[in-house]
């Protein structure tokens, strides 16, 4: 069976899409640590992170570097943190976070943002990647 994430960069589920190309995908954490929270995704399915053969496992953080420097210039912040975790959804994903301060990467601080302003700040990711 598919992954949630799989899903949605089908677009079966319904996410706020920051950034796509042929093979990744990039979308708003649900349960974000700080706005502009973003998932990074690879389209084909795989679980564990390392387990993303080499090809595949370099353009998925290419991918993530050009939608770190849309977020950052979408969502004013000192630095974008990056973490891989993947304990909930078993498919491999890097989380993109707009921080000011170590503490903005705690994970037991999730917060949660109106639907307006999540697909505000989408929109505004999605503007400043279409740039790159
Ligand atoms: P991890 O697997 O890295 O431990 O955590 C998975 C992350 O995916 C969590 O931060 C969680 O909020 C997010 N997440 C889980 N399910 C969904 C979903 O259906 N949609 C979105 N946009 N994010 C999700």
């Amino acid at each position: 069976m598919a992954t949630i994430f799989s899903r949605i960069a089908a677009g079966e589920i319904p996410s706020y899409k920051c950034a796509e190309d042929e093979n990744y995908y990039a979308f708003l954490d649900i349960n974000p640590l700080a706005k502009g929270h973003t998932l990074v995704i690879p389209k084909h399915e795989v679980n564990y992170i390392f387990d993303i053969e080499d090809e595949e496992y370099k353009g998925l953080w290419a991918f993530a570097k050009k939608v770190a420097v849309a977020l950052k210039a979408a969502v004013p912040c000192e630095r974008i943190g990056v973490a891989v975790i993947g304990l909930e959804v078993p498919h491999a994903h890097i989380h993109l976070v707009p921080i000011n301060k170590e503490s903005d990467m705690d994970f037991r601080n999730k917060k949660q943002f109106p639907a307006d302003e999540m697909a505000a700040v989408a929109a505004r990711v999605l503007e400043e990647f279409s740039k790159l």
